[in-house]
């Protein structure tokens, strides 16, 4: 598909928002000649620091006014948190000013030779699968970069003088909310659960905004079979000639899917003879951790490897040297034959659902701000594997209210506290409950803003009261 060369050049522009992408787009169009003005609605001390930087550069910032449009705008350029109902947004519809993200931008600024996207989306598991796929294709050789949600800002990655052979792409809703003309070599929706309602107003929306990543993709739209929303969303996708739907799932593959037989992940999709033959990739023991919903990831990112036409044996090595970022069912010790695991990001309740899933006997320590959503799924599907919980929070009541109602015989210890120290005393209860051979699991289903920053320092506190227990008993570390 040939696209007209994007005219930036003399053109006036508003950046909605003064954080990273914004800041890297209102630089990457002043590059380009545009006449750049930043809104932002903040006028904080950092807020200021950071407009006199972009001043010095000739960039225009307006500060304390978020709502209203700069003078002679043609063109909104928003970062991914603004939501679409904002007052800019509705002054531009009214003036037939098209609003572009950042993925958007850096789509259009790419160059005539740019590498192809191999885009993810999802509710849960993003960032975990395009580090996958990233270490997939770097083990094929290929020169790639996991950006999107991720890393470097997009608009960064298609301006920088070195090519890149092929990019692994994470793509959250609201950039994808942003990104109409997008068009993915390949893409794949992880699953869909609710989240992020109250940006897009509806689940509807969400779901129609996650849909957005199959449109015209040219060879793959990869599915997951366990939910059969993703595959609709395929099925509705309008996409290039020949392009072809590949499910994944944990079980045996049928034609045209990817799946783990005997505990081999086996591709039955890009092989001669898709009716008689599958391929071996690798082993479920190259995958770390080998949690189900991890299998699930590399079988997405192996699917989307496989699109591109990697070799097996790359996948195998990619996945080996595959490395879970901090906070994702992290193992942080074993103290007195109990296995202390930090899975901090999981922030709602689809993602504890899957971390729950992987063990057989849990401690379990959950509850932050619950941001609106309920308990009793999760709490009656998990039941059986737990041998007790511990709750902290905000919101705790409302986990203590499920476990009440459909799981009465697992003992709770409701911390009446939100101090960060509350995170010593809950590892401290958890450690009294679990028996040898239990797994205590910090997989809160909740934000952690209540108490902390933010999950990387919710999971600090908990490796810190982890390794505190642990001194004067037997540890030992991985
Ligand atoms: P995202 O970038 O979508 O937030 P991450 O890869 O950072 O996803 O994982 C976030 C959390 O979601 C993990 O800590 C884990 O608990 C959970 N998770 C990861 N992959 C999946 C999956 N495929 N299905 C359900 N939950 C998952």
């Amino acid at each position: 598909m040939t696209e007209k060369p994007l005219e930036i050049s003399g053109r006036r522009i508003a950046v909605a928002g003064l954080g990273v992408s914004g800041i890297s787009a209102a630089r990457a169009l002043a590059r380009l000649g545009a006449r750049v003005t930043v809104v932002d609605g903040g006028d904080s001390d950092a807020h200021r620091a950071r407009a006199a930087e972009l001043a010095a550069e000739g960039i225009a910032v307006r500060l304390a006014d978020g709502d209203t449009l700069p003078e002679g705008t043609e063109l909104i350029v928003t970062s991914p948190g603004w939501q679409p109902q904002s007052p800019l947004f509705t002054a531009a519809a009214k003036a037939d000013i098209p609003v572009w993200g950042d993925v958007e931008l850096a789509w259009r600024l790419r160059g005539p030779r740019a590498a192809p996207w191999l885009a993810i989306t999802g509710t849960n598991g993003k960032t975990t699968t395009v580090r996958m796929l990233a270490s997939i294709l770097d083990a094929a050789g290929l020169r790639t970069a996991a950006v999107g949600n991720v890393g470097t800002p997009i608009v960064d990655i298609v301006l920088s003088d070195e090519p890149y052979d092929v990019l692994a792409v994470e793509l959250s809703s609201y950039q994808l909310h942003w990104a109409p003309s997008l068009r993915a070599h390949s893409a794949v929706v992880l699953n869909l659960a609710p989240d992020h309602l109250d940006w897009h107003g509806s689940m509807a929306a969400y779901v129609a905004d996650k849909g957005r990543i199959y449109e015209g993709n040219e060879v793959a739209c990869v599915y997951n079979t366990a939910d059969p929303a993703t595959e609709v969303l395929v099925r509705e996708a309008d996409v290039a000639e020949g392009c072809r739907a590949i499910g994944f799932t944990l079980g045996s593959p049928g034609p045209s899917e990817f799946g783990v037989v005997d505990g081999i992940l086996v591709d039955r999709a890009f092989v001669d003879n898709r009716r008689q033959q599958a391929r071996e990739l690798a082993e479920v023991t190259d995958i770390s951790p080998p949690a189900p919903h991890n299998i699930a990831n590399a079988l997405a990112a192996a699917a989307l490897a496989r699109a591109f036409g990697v070799p097996p044996q790359a996948v195998r090595e990619g996945l080996r040297a595959f490395r879970p970022d901090a906070h994702r069912i992290a193992h942080v010790a074993d103290v007195a034959g109990v296995s202390y695991v930090d899975d901090s990001k999981a922030t709602n309740t689809h993602a504890t659902e899957a971390s729950l899933a992987a063990y057989d006997s849990i401690v379990w320590i959950a509850g932050g701000l619950a941001k609106g959503a309920t308990f009793d799924e999760l709490v009656l599907r998990s039941a059986e594997r737990l041998r007790g919980a511990v709750l902290i929070g905000a919101d705790r009541h409302l986990i203590h209210e499920a476990l009440a109602r459909h799981a009465p015989d697992v003992p709770v210890v409701d911390l009446d506290r939100t101090d960060t120290g509350a995170m010593t005393a809950a590892v401290h209860e958890a450690a009294r409950l679990a028996q040898p051979g239990d797994t205590v699991l910090m997989a809160p289903a909740c934000a952690s803003m209540d108490m902390f920053t933010n999950y990387n320092e919710r999971g600090d506190a908990f490796a810190t009261a982890v390794h505190g227990l642990a001194s004067g008993r037997a540890v030992s570390e991985q």
